[in-house]
């Protein structure tokens, strides 16, 4: 009996924990925020979880890493495909219109969305431009 009132406890202050984050965050930052408290980090991992379940929370993977957001507003990255860095497209949301691929959908209902964009950064891009005025004025010499 009081261990259960203890884990309601608990849930009670993840929840007031979780609901103040206005950015995106991992099981890990949580706990670490609730760690005096002495909750472990599987009951913290489950919580949010339930949360992803009843839609309160959405998940979203930033560099293979699972991240949780209380708003449902598209992740987007930009991936460069030369050195791997990922930035992140801020604005504007991407929406996209689902009536486009109703047919495939299958009344799959969907909840938010997380879009990968590969390309070249624009670092690798005036390492490039470089490298080939290099060779330009290599070759004029
Ligand atoms: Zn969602
Ligand atoms: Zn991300
Ligand atoms: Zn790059």
């Amino acid at each position: 009996m009081s261990n259960k009132s203890r884990k309601t406890k608990q849930k009670e202050l993840l929840y007031k924990i979780i609901s103040k984050q206005k950015r995106l965050f991992s099981a890990k930052n949580i706990y670490d925020l609730c760690k005096k408290n002495k909750i472990g980090f599987s009951t913290v991992y489950r919580f949010i979880n339930s949360l992803v379940k009843k839609g309160v929370l959405h998940k979203f993977y930033c560099n293979e890493e699972a991240l949780y957001s209380l708003s449902s507003k598209s992740h987007t990255h930009l991936i460069c495909e030369n050195c791997n860095s990922i930035f992140h497209l801020k604005e504007p949301e991407i929406k996209i219109d689902a009536s486009h691929f109703k047919n495939d959908l299958n009344e799959f209902q969907i909840c938010h969305i997380q879009i990968d964009m590969f390309g070249i950064c624009k670092s690798c891009l005036n390492k490039q431009t470089l490298t080939i005025s290099d060779k330009n004025e290599k070759s004029r010499v």
